[in-house]
């Protein structure tokens, strides 16, 4: 089984962190939300002030290199997500759960399910 936290990044803040680092993180659906994101979000939630600011667009007073600059994290994100995909794919076959079935849990064929997700040797798809 090869989900694990390690080598991943705060989803919110782009920060490397988890097990062997002093960042903890706390993931959920291939996103991971480190201590400091935590306790901003939570200081944000309980004030009124706070939490109208944040109903802003932070882009819009950003300069084109402060948003380029975000542009690498959210690919890095967004990769880790595709990763974690994999992995929960990976499990399920694992648990012998069929390429039919993890394609029509998607909405895509058998084979559609293989070809995005199927990397591991033996695993062609061909009986399950
Ligand atoms: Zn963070």
């Amino acid at each position: 089984m090869s989900v694990t936290r390690e080598g991943r990044i705060c989803s919110f803040c782009a920060t490397p962190g988890g097990p062997g680092t002093d960042v903890p993180l706390i993931g959920g659906l291939g996103a991971q939300v480190c201590g400091t994101c935590v306790d901003d979000f939570h200081a944000t939630l309980h004030d009124d002030e706070a939490m109208a600011a944040s109903r802003a667009f932070p882009w819009d007073s950003m300069s084109d290199a402060e948003v380029l600059a975000v542009l690498p994290q959210i690919m890095a994100s967004a990769e880790q997500n595709q990763a974690f995909a994999r992995e929960w794919v990976d499990l399920l076959r694992e648990r012998k759960v069929s390429w039919a079935e993890i394609g029509r849990t998607l909405g895509v064929s058998r084979q559609a399910a293989w070809e995005r997700f199927a990397r591991k040797t033996g695993d062609n798809g061909a009986t399950a």
